[in-house]
């Protein structure tokens, strides 16, 4: 089969309405040719600031405004995350995920702390992958100077639909940060989200965008929503595993070098349902018992299915693409940025409901 990168949507479409075990079979031979089939990386995710968030990203228990249950937290300290981190690197990951409920990187104390965790994961010798919000190029630059590999910011669903999912940030901006995590020399992580009451065109015309980024990422995470009680979407359907096979080996497809992620919603997958994902390109599991703040797999659960289906974890910096980032210069250091990023604000139903809830919910609780 010809590996190319022009595609059009028509193509993506055709290739995601293939027969399942057709389409399986295409993408575990492409799978085969860039990547190990017999590995899986193991990332875990470490939510080192948790709730609050002012944005209004209906699938997010994170979001202030709908008062879900989590329980937050502030920034977490060094110690903290090399506790986490080398729990995690005992249980054979090579990758740590650092996530923020933030809306984009500001130049203060919290981000000087940032720096700081991302350079001790990084002295631990595993990737190092930050998810903070909208990032400057001169703030991507900082993580990279760090020792980041990775920076991830998803593009969630395709533009059209993004609409309804989001009011307070633009398509555009997660483009641009796309674009400066680039101009910084890191690594690209960006993947979306099925479930959300998108269409099938709407999965095809994410997994467009991404391919038409240059190059395409080296990461692409796809996750399924974890409807969380007291979100907008608390009412959607559990996306079925055929779902998830069809899009994983779809991304496979589109993007033979990328290494697809398994991310949210392997809890509610069977270990034969994720044997299908792997077997149609997957490369890469988030352990860990809870992704952010929504529920995932026991570690132990993990390890029996690596096992039994004879997987072993990658190593760190197996691809051979650690980020080489050029030095700062020394105005690029002084650099204080909290840039205005776009806020279109359109009126989104469900939100404006959950919103009013959540102050109910709040108003309960303070009485
Ligand atoms: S997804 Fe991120 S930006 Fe959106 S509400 Fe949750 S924490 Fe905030």
């Amino acid at each position: 089969m010809e590996e190319r990168k022009e595609w059009t949507l028509a193509e993506i479409l055709e290739v995601h309405r293939k027969p399942l075990l057709e389409l399986v079979y295409e993408a575990a031979t492409v799978h085969r040719k860039h990547h190990n089939p017999n590995e899986v990386q193991i990332s875990s995710l470490l939510s080192i600031k948790t709730g609050g968030c002012q944005e209004d990203c209906g699938y997010c228990p994170q979001a202030a405004r709908y008062h879900t249950d989590i329980e937050e937290n502030d920034l977490m300290s060094v110690e903290q995350v090399t506790t986490a981190a080398n729990r995690a690197k005992v249980l054979g990951a090579s990758r740590v995920c650092m996530g923020a409920a933030w809306r984009n990187v500001k130049d203060d104390e919290d981000f000087d702390q940032v720096i700081r965790l991302v350079q001790t994961v990084n002295s631990m010798d595993m990737e190092v992958c930050a998810t903070l919000g909208m990032v400057t190029e001169t703030q991507a630059k900082k993580l990279a100077e760090a020792g980041l590999y990775a920076y991830n910011h998803n593009l969630d669903t395709s533009e059209d639909y993004y609409k309804e999912v989001i009011s307070t940030r633009g398509y555009e901006d997660r483009l641009e940060t796309l674009s400066n995590v680039r101009k910084a020399k890191l690594t690209v992580c960006s993947g979306g989200i099925i479930g959300m009451g998108e269409s099938v065109e709407d999965r095809c015309k994410m997994l467009l965008t991404l391919s038409q980024l240059d190059p395409q990422p080296e990461s692409v995470p796809i996750n399924a929503l974890v409807a969380v009680e007291g979100t907008p979407m608390e009412d959607q359907e559990p996306v079925p595993i055929w779902d998830m096979v069809r899009m994983v080996a779809t991304a496979r497809i589109v993007m033979p070098k990328s290494t697809v992620r398994l991310s949210a919603g392997r809890l509610s997958m069977t270990k034969e349902g994720q044997a299908l994902c792997f077997m149609a390109g997957a490369g890469s599991i988030f352990a860990g018992d809870k992704l952010l703040t929504t529920p995932n797999p026991a570690t132990n659960e993990d390890l029996e299915m690596f096992e039994i289906l004879g997987l072993q974890p990658t190593a760190p910096f197996a691809k051979g693409d650690r980020p080489q980032p050029e030095p700062l210069t020394e105005e690029e250091r002084a650099k204080k940025e909290n840039p205005k990023w776009s806020r279109p604000g359109h009126r989104i139903p469900a939100h404006v409901e959950y919103t009013k809830k959540g102050k109910l919910k709040k108003k309960a609780i303070q009485k």
